[in-house]
């Protein structure tokens, strides 16, 4: 198959090209963003393969139709990028990589955990300046701490055993709860993890029901000094309620690796430019917040399942095989 990546990174390319080797497809790489002026780029190929940043709304999905674009493989597990209903009604397929390396984003979680909690980017550029006074450095045994996991799907359940392992007690909320946690963690309601917990993390997907779960209201029904974790998705949080929260010292610590407006920020280099989103310029000046730009899934584990499975996905699909990463068969309604 013919496919046009978007949004590809010098990083990505040798990875979808070693996996190819048992695949062959023919793969033509782009650097930009998939978007209704870019859709044309795909003009030739058979699919597109785009990332979390990409833009998949009827307008691009329109214009990708006009180039007789049918198939969207995603090289991510979340899909809220993608106007589903619209997919379905122009008879998109659309492939996902939903399970590619959960360890990775829990891992990453604890990475974010651990160095709120013991300060080690501070301690790093003390230690670093000749500052070796441990002023300010003080942090907190995570055993024993109550952790709240939003979430208990892939992700989740990972970062249920890392913190069962650390001595946590852990609660969790999931509509559809997973009875084989049930030896580590306690599934209760959302408030009482607002309630109870030291610190939250969020492993849930987001959609209508979950776009700003983390309001000004649910802020203030939290502990005082909770640490807040999301690695999921950045329209989980309402980020303004977020920073008044800081401010208020309401929220003690926030560690994201996403962000309500990460596509006009992440995976770019914009060290030598102003930024110009003023809400996450003032995220950077708080002393207790670390940002990380959408690595939590970066490793090279993680990129090595991504493509794999991307490419399998593709290659089921050109010989009208099952493929259990279809997340919608539009082809089953043209035929
Ligand atoms: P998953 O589908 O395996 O798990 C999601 C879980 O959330 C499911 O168990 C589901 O029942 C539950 N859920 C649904 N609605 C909920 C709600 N309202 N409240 C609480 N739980 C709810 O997904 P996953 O692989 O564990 O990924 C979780 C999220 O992590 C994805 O949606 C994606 O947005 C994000 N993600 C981020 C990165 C990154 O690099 N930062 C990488 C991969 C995935």
């Amino acid at each position: 198959m013919k496919v046009a990546f978007f949004s590809i990174r010098d990083y990505d390319k040798p990875f979808f090209e070693k996996a190819n080797e048992g695949y062959g497809h023919t793969l033509r790489f782009f650097e930009q963003s998939l978007n209704p002026e870019t859709a044309k780029l795909s003009q030739g190929c058979e699919a597109v393969c785009a990332f979390v940043q990409d833009d998949l709304s009827r307008k691009t999905l329109q214009a990708l139709k006009k180039h007789k674009i049918s198939t969207v493989a995603l090289r991510c597990s979340g899909f809220n990028q993608v106007d589903l209903q619209a997919a379905k009604e122009l008879q998109f397929t659309i492939l996902t990589v939903p399970k590619y390396s959960p360890h990775a984003v829990a891992e990453h979680a604890v990475a974010l955990m651990l160095s709120l909690n013991r300060k080690i980017p501070k301690a790093w550029s003390h230690t670093k300046e000749g500052n070796f006074s441990l002023s300010g450095l003080m942090g907190f045994d995570m055993f024993k701490k109550t952790a709240g996991i939003i979430g208990t799907g892939y992700i989740g359940s990972c970062l249920a055993e890392i913190l069962h392992g650390f001595g946590c007690e852990i609660l969790a909320y999931d509509p559809k709860p997973n009875p084989s946690l049930k030896r580590l963690i306690t599934y209760t309601s959302l408030r009482e993890i607002w309630k109870k917990s030291d610190i939250i993390s969020l492993h849930c997907p987001l959609n209508e029901q979950t776009k700003h779960l983390i309001s000004a209201k649910v802020l203030l029904e939290m502990k005082p000094g909770v640490m807040l974790i999301n690695t999921s998705r950045g329209a989980l949080l309402d980020t303004h309620a977020v920073i008044e929260a800081l401010k208020q010292k309401q929220l003690g610590y926030l560690g994201i690796d996403v962000y309500e407006e990460e596509e006009n920020l992440f995976s770019k280099d914009l060290s030598s430019e102003i930024i110009q989103d003023d809400t996450f310029s003032r995220l950077l000046t708080f002393p207790n917040v670390i940002v990380t730009s959408h690595q939590a899934y970066f490793t090279k584990e993680a990129l090595q399942s991504i493509s794999q499975q991307t490419l399998a996905g593709l290659s089921s699909l050109e010989k009208k095989e099952p493929c259990e990463n279809v997340l919608w068969d539009g082809s089953s309604l043209s035929s």
